[in-house]
Formats: C-alpha cells, sequence, structure tokens
C-alpha cells in the first residue's frame, strides 16, 4: 500500500482563507479589525524567520499586526511591563511572545503574565487546564494543527480510534494526547521512560510522532493502513546534496512509512504549515470571545 499524503500546506492554506474571510466579515459588520502582537526578544535567526512570517501572513489576512523587537539584554521587568501594556491594550487581541527567550528570563513567569483571553499560543496554565476539562478555550497551535489534519484524513470523526502520543512535551504531546481523548480517541502516551515503543507505536490506528529524534519510528513500528502524523521537524547532514548541506527529516521514516500507512504527512509540508494557520484563527477566537460575538466557522 501506498499512503496518501495529508497536505499540510494545502489545508492552511484553506484554513487561512477561512481566517481571512471570517476577518473580512468582523470588519464589515463590527467594525472589528482583530490585532496580534507579536513579541521578539534577541535576534534568534529562526524566531526571527518566524517572527517574519506571523507578521506578513497576519496582514494577509486582513487583521492588524503589532510588532515588538526587543535587545537580547531585556530585563524581565521590562518585558512584564510590555506585557502589562498589551494586555491592557483594546486593540490587541493576541499576545504571542516568541520562544525560545534569552536565559536571564524566566519563560513561566512571562507565560503566567499574558492574558488567558489574549494567550493565542494556548500557553497559559488556564488555557491548558481548559483543554484537561474538555471545555473551550485558546488550543495551542501545532497541537491544534495535528488534530485537524488527523481530522482531513479521517473523513472528521476520530471516535473510537486507538491513536498513540509519541513524546510528551507540555508544548505537543501532552496537549495532542488530550485533545484527542476530547475527540474521543483511546490514547496512549508514549515517551523516553515507556517498555516496547514499538509494541505500541504498532497498535495505533492513529500514530502522532513528537519525540524530536530523525526518523526514530520505523515503517515496521506502524499498523497497516495507520494514520501518521509526524510533527518532528530535523535537520540531518545531506552529503549527497553537496559538501556542508543539510535537509529536514521528521520523526517518521517517511519512505518507509508511506509504504505500509494508509495517509501520512510529509516533513517539511504537513503539521508545519499548519502552526501558524492556527495561530491566526486564534487571533479570530479570541477577539471574538472578548466581545462575546459569536466565533466563525473558519
Ligand atoms: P521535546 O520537548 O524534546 O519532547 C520530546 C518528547 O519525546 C519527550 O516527551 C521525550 O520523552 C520523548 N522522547 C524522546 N526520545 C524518545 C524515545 N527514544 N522514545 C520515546 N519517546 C522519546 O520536543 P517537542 O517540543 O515536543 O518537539 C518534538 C518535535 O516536534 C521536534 O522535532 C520539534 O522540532 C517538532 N516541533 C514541530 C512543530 C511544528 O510546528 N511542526 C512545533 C513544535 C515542535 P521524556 O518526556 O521521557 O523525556
Amino acid at each position: 500500500m501506498t499512503a496518501s499524503l495529508i497536505d499540510g500546506k494545502a489545508r492552511a492554506a484553506r484554513l487561512r482563507a477561512g481566517v481571512a474571510d471570517a476577518v473580512a466579515k468582523l470588519r464589515k459588520n463590527e467594525g472589528l479589525r482583530p490585532g496580534l502582537a507579536v513579541v521578539l526578544v534577541g535576534e534568534d535567526p529562526a524566531s526571527q524567520v518566524y517572527v517574519t512570517n506571523k507578521v506578513r501572513q497576519t496582514e494577509e489576512c486582513g487583521m492588524r499586526s503589532i510588532e515588538h523587537r526587543l535587545p537580547a539584554d531585556t530585563r524581565q521587568a521590562d518585558l512584564l511591563a510590555l506585557v502589562h501594556k498589551l494586555n491592557a491594550d483594546q486593540g490587541v487581541d493576541g499576545i504571542l511572545v516568541q520562544m525560545p527567550l534569552p536565559a536571564q528570563i524566566d519563560t513561566d513567569e512571562v507565560v503566567l503574565a499574558i492574558d488567558p483571553a489574549k494567550d493565542v499560543d494556548g500557553l497559559h496554565p488556564q488555557n491548558a487546564g481548559r483543554i484537561v476539562l474538555g471545555r473551550s478555550g485558546l488550543v495551542p497551535c501545532t497541537p491544534q494543527g495535528c488534530v485537524i489534519l488527523a481530522k482531513e484524513a479521517l473523513g472528521g470523526d476520530l471516535t473510537g480510534l486507538d491513536a498513540v502520543v509519541l513524546g510528551r512535551s507540555i508544548l505537543v504531546g501532552k496537549p495532542v494526547a488530550l485533545l484527542l481523548q476530547n475527540e474521543n480517541c483511546t490514547v496512549t502516551m508514549a515517551h523516553s521512560r515507556s517498555r516496547d515503543v514499538e509494541a505500541l507505536c504498532r497498535r495505533a490506528d492513529l500514530l502522532v510522532a513528537a519525540v524530536g529524534r530523525p526518523e526514530m519510528v520505523r515503517g515496521s513500528w506502524i499498523k497497516p493502513g495507520a494514520t501518521v502524523i509526524d510533527v518532528g521537524i530535523n535537520r540531518i547532514p545531506a552529503p549527497e546534496r553537496g559538501e556542508g548541506k543539510t535537509r529536514l527529516v521528521g520523526d517518521v521514516a517517511f519512505a518507509e512509512a508511506r509504504e505500509i500507512a494508509g495517509a501520512i504527512t510529509p516533513v517539511p509540508g504537513g503539521v508545519g504549515p499548519m502552526t501558524i494557520a492556527c495561530l491566526l484563527a486564534n487571533t479570530v477566537v479570541a477577539a471574538c470571545r472578548r466581545r462575546k460575538l459569536p466565533v466563525p466557522q473558519m
């Protein structure tokens, strides 16, 4: 069997179009233009690329982008003061502080300072708690993207599936597992201390790999016909492309897995593009909920 590809780029483009449509209606009917504030501290090259993309896509969807670039030696108190100012600004609906933050900053304290109603990254304990309770909050973007892609591949309903989530990080594995439970899957979480990870994976109708280990999941670990969502983004040497060249691979050995799975996300072009699209959607959700407006379908 050759698995069908779950096209994250195309799904993300559709979600962005839905966001742009929702924003156009909010502007026309409510005079509301949602605003997303992005805060970047320091000059980490990867973070700069992410922030530039977030700003561009926010504007392309018709929303207001508010950008704050602070020097790498910014003091904790100054960053917190900016977060409080953005919390109080009625024109700001979403606040995203780009991670990782420099060593002198206490990341947990910054996340705690963000108004949960504007926490479009879904990292505040109040939003994390809402997922545990199965209530609607702001859902973290990459986990949300994983669930949307799984539903895309499986006709919209995940009820009753045996799902295995490989990885239990706060950013990805844990929220994905809870979201899948809320979608009525029977969920197993596996991690570095799990016994026989390979056998656990082989039970999965739906396998989400988020371990950060290049191509760890082999084709033989996959149940025939399973749906595979590969969250991993790993850069490995690619001498075949020339000296010093690299390429991106996921946590799943794609070529092998594609022969066994029913559907699979590629890397790149799978979960990655969904993350920013979900951030934009969360900004619209936050803008509507804060004003007690109905949240549009996107
Ligand atoms: P992380 O914080 O390093 O967590 C990795 C998880 O994998 C941990 O729970 C760890 O278990 C588990 N693990 C590590 N080695 C394992 C092994 N040999 N067997 C079983 N479990 C193992 O990473 P993360 O932030 O969740 O990210 C995971 C991957 O997703 C990375 O490649 C990252 O780049 C990628 N990512 C992609 C996006 C996107 O937009 N597509 C967003 C975020 C992350 P323990 O808890 O026991 O240590």
